[in-house]
Order: structure tokens, then C-alpha cells, then sequence
């Protein structure tokens, strides 16, 4: 592989993973004033444990406590990292504007697909794209689009985590009703338990042992700022479905 080659996709890698961090941001950002508290309410007894290790750190430099002295680096290290995430959380929750302009959902596909590209490969995972040509335009936030669908397509592959490789798949499709058009994402994954199908879209819900149960929750909440539905059902033939509606203004010429 030449050396440009390389560098692209180190590139593309990069990229899906500063998405990936706006989408786990703006996760956070739902939390809105109750994360501003947060913030507030944290940092005192964080700024607390930082001055105390670093008085335990100078006290220490007369014994010969070696171990004692890394665990207190430690403490130091991620006192520091826990108040640059809570700095980065307070920049975000203040600075989302939305702002909706016109756009074509196969253009958010196609770009959703793109930032995922590199995600898929890592996994082992197909992705197909299936868009309707000639679908009317609609009014969105291209960010917050896309990001929906980041999570759409990053959640059907942590479901295709025990799938066996050659059938791991994420078909997208777009298409039109009357007065909508629309975007599904297919996985061929665990696909959803029925008792638990009536609460995915909650905040907080999980079934991951590292999950936030906060994705869905945000891609329900861009769906509604957006006058939108979201749906989600089981396919019969194993996987889950998810599907975005957005209603289009109908042009009615006298
Ligand atoms: P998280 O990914 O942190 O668990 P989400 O809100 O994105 O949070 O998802 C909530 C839950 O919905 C997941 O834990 C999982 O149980 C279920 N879920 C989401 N997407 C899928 C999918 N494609 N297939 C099966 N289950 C899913």
C-alpha cells in the first residue's frame, strides 16, 4: 500500500473518530442544564483531589514510597482528564445552534456512509446503500442528520458483533411516501427482545455493558426537531430495522 494510501485512510480513521466523539458530545449535550449543574456541582471536589495529591506528592519526596507516589500520578492524571471532559461538555452545551438549510437525504447517506467506511472495515462489516433517485428535497441540520444516521449504522454493528462475518451487513435505503420521504437502516444482528422494543428510543436504556443508553435518545430527539418520526421494528428474517420519516413540503403548482 503507498504511502498516500496510508495517509488517507489514516485520515479517514481520524475523521470517524472526531464524529464519533461529536456524537457521543452531543449525547451529553441532551442532558442540556442538568449537565451545566453537573459541571458545576463536580469540579469542586475534583480541584479537592488534585490539590491533596500534589501535597501527598511533596510530602512523599522525603520516603522511599515509590508506588504509593505512581497511584497519586495516576489520581493526578485522571483528575485532569475528568475536567477537560467536563470542560469540553460545557463549550458544546453551549454552542449548539441548529441551523436548517435545504438538502437532499442521499447526500446525508452518502456522507453518513463515508464517515463510517473505516468503522465498517475495522468490523468486517458490508455496507450497502440503496438510495431512490429523485427524492424531493427536505429542510435539516446537516450535522445532526448525519449524525443520526452515525448512530443508526454504528449501533446495527455492535448488534452484528456475533454475527458470523460473511453475513454481517448494513443495507441503508431511502424512499418516498405520500408527503415524506424516508431512510432505513438493516442489520442482520441479535435484533431487539419485544419486551424491550417499546423502550430503546428512552434515555438511559442499555442492554451493553459499556453503553450509555443515550444514541437513540438523541436520534429520537433530532428526528422530532426535525418533525420527524422514528421507527423500530425486528425483521423476520433476523436483524433490526430503523426507519426515519421526514415530511416534505409538497409544491403545489395552480
Ligand atoms: P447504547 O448504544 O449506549 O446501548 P442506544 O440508545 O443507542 O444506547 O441503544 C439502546 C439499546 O437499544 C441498545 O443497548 C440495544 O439494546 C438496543 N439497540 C439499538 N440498536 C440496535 C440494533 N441495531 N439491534 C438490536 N438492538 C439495538
Amino acid at each position: 500500500m503507498g504511502r498516500d494510501v496510508t495517509e488517507r485512510h489514516r485520515a479517514a480513521e481520524a475523521l470517524v473518530e472526531a464524529e464519533r466523539h461529536l456524537a457521543h458530545a452531543s449525547r451529553l449535550a441532551l442532558l442540556g442544564e442538568l449537565t451545566a449543574s453537573i459541571a458545576h456541582e463536580i469540579n469542586q471536589p475534583l480541584g479537592a483531589i488534585l490539590s491533596n495529591a500534589e501535597a501527598a506528592e511533596m510530602l512523599m519526596d522525603s520516603g522511599e514510597l515509590g508506588e504509593l507516589r505512581q497511584i497519586l500520578a495516576d489520581i493526578r492524571r485522571d483528575d485532569l482528564r475528568a475536567s477537560e471532559v467536563i470542560l469540553n461538555v460545557r463549550s458544546l452545551v453551549g454552542k449548539r445552534t441548529p441551523h436548517f438549510v435545504e438538502l437532499r437525504l442521499n447526500d446525508m447517506v452518502d456522507m453518513a456512509l463515508r464517515l463510517a467506511a473505516a468503522e465498517a472495515r475495522r468490523r468486517g462489516v458490508l455496507l450497502e446503500a440503496h438510495p431512490e433517485p429523485g427524492l424531493p428535497p427536505i429542510q435539516g441540520e446537516p450535522v445532526q442528520l448525519k449524525q443520526l444516521l452515525l448512530n443508526l449504522i454504528i449501533n446495527g454493528m455492535d448488534a452484528m458483533a456475533g454475527t458470523p462475518p460473511a453475513q454481517r451487513r448494513i443495507v441503508v435505503r431511502t424512499g418516498r411516501g405520500p408527503g415524506r420521504v424516508e431512510v432505513s437502516v438493516a442489520d442482520a444482528g441479535h435484533g431487539i427482545a419485544p419486551e424491550k422494543l417499546p423502550h430503546i428510543f428512552e434515555s438511559f436504556f442499555t442492554t451493553k455493558e459499556h453503553g450509555m443508553g443515550l444514541g437513540l435518545a438523541m436520534v429520537r430527539s433530532i428526528a422530532e426537531a426535525h418533525r420527524g418520526t422514528m421507527t423500530a421494528e425486528n425483521q423476520p428474517g433476523g436483524g433490526a430495522t430503523f426507519r426515519l420519516r421526514l415530511p416534505v413540503e409538497e409544491r403545489h403548482h395552480p
